[in-house]
């Protein structure tokens, strides 16, 4: 399967991925919805004028001409694949509708250098889990000692808490370092200041398309027809805030100032050839999040940062979604089986997915150890957390055969407390 538009080997975004986003143009123009093939941006909305989308179940309705994904995403899995069809058919180069028709391609094919990407949902609500064995592993044993680190309901239950929408950033997003109450080892109370130790939480999440009435439950077999698509995401931590606030309900605002995200949703559909297997469960969680088949997915994910004298980012982990213990449908399953109800555009992130080596985690807290083991960077610069003016980019991508399916960047600059 190859496009008419040139698509280079590298690419995130080859025929293969057509993930979801919202964009406006630089020079200034209302934000609508897109696919991303290349170096370019196609203009969903042109292409729904132009009657692109008659025959699916979208019909007429200008779904694609709104400044989120929310409508489209709510219209559930036999139209996403529609959809999904005719734009391999009109993006193909061996098709000549779109191919021949210059005049169309004028106004819907954009080079991506000349648009502004926005949030892709609006986001109602927003889940964190904390599913990687490897991270509840290691923060139980920096918090609790190596004979308590997992909790005894952590093989039993995919462990979550409720975040914050409204913080939820698209990447390129500036993060003001958050200020609040710490308790350092060496003072008997708590003091107010700047986070000293800020950190980020390589993650990803997953978008619910339609969703579940209050007093239902989405049962495993049925949770993947939820499952619009997944973004990259991190999930800015402040550890000294956290770890002074975070007891007996947990997190609260040393997560909730800032959680960014990749503008580009990669649907289920494009991540499909990637299925793997996840970890052995054992023991075998109970009957409700019991599920067979290959639930995980192999998706490279990569931390870089790119300090202030730094000429190039600088990779700091390597990790994959495929580490993951607990399984984005159990999270679904097990979100709503207490008649939780979930909406379109909701967010569920996985949290920190670190992978059993060292090089690995997800976090600076487990890279350096609480910063016990400084990381070096190229220049004899050293990094325990993130300073200011430093940026975070994560990159995640499927290996495909002769070409990836990517999810582009997450990226976030620390500017200084205010
Ligand atoms: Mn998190």
């Amino acid at each position: 399967m190859r496009s008419f538009i040139e698509v280079s080997p590298e690419s995130h975004f080859p025929i293969q991925n057509l993930p979801y986003g919202v964009f406006k143009l630089k020079v200034g123009s209302l934000p609508v919805c897109g696919t991303a093939i290349g170096e370019y941006v196609i203009d969903l909305s042109m292409l729904e004028q132009k009657g692109y989308f008659r025959q699916t179940l979208l019909g007429d309705e200008k779904i694609f001409s709104r400044p989120s994904l929310n409508a489209f995403m709510a219209k559930g899995r036999e139209a996403w694949k529609q959809v999904r069809a005719v734009l391999q058919t009109a993006l193909s180069d061996e098709n000549p509708m779109f191919r021949d028709d210059k005049d169309l391609q004028k106004i819907a094919v954009i080079p991506m250098k000349d648009v502004v990407m926005c949030l892709p949902a609006e986001i109602g609500d927003y889940t964190d889990f904390y599913s990687s064995r490897e991270h509840a592993t290691n923060v139980g044993i920096m918090f609790r000692g190596k004979d308590n680190a997992l909790m005894p309901n952590w093989l039993h239950i995919p462990i979550g808490y409720h975040g914050r929408a409204s913080s939820i950033v698209v990447s390129g997003t500036n993060v003001i370092r958050p200020k609040g109450q710490t308790k350092p080892a060496n003072s008997e109370n708590p003091v107010f200041g700047p986070s000293k130790l800020l950190d980020f939480e390589l993650e990803m999440g997953f978008f619910i398309g339609p969703g579940n009435q209050l007093g239902e439950t989405i049962s495993i077999e049925q949770t993947y027809d939820h499952i619009f698509g997944m973004v990259l995401v991190n999930d800015w931590s402040a550890r000294d805030i956290q770890t002074w606030e975070y007891q007996p309900l947990g997190p609260f605002l040393a997560k909730n100032f800032a959680t960014s995200v990749s503008p580009w949703i990669v649907t289920m559909e494009a991540l499909e050839p990637f299925k793997v297997k996840g970890p052995d469960q054992e023991p075998v969680p109970m009957e409700y999040l019991r599920s067979t088949g290959n639930w995980s997915y192999d998706i490279n994910l990569d931390v870089y940062i790119k300090t202030e004298s730094l000429k190039e980012p600088f990779k700091i982990s390597g990790s994959n979604f495929k580490y993951m213990y607990w399984n984005i449908r159990q999270q679904l399953a097990h979100h709503t089986i207490n008649g939780c109800n979930t909406k379109t555009g909701d967010m569920m992130a996985s949290g920190t997915i670190s992978g059993p080596t060292k090089d690995s985690y997800g976090s600076m807290l487990e890279l350096t150890w609480r910063g016990e083991n400084p990381i070096k960077l190229p220049d004899g610069e050293e990094r325990k957390f993130i300073n200011d003016g430093d940026i975070v980019i994560m990159k995640g991508y499927c290996k495909g055969d002769g070409y990836n399916v990517g999810f582009g960047e997450v990226a976030g600059k620390i500017l200084p407390a205010k």
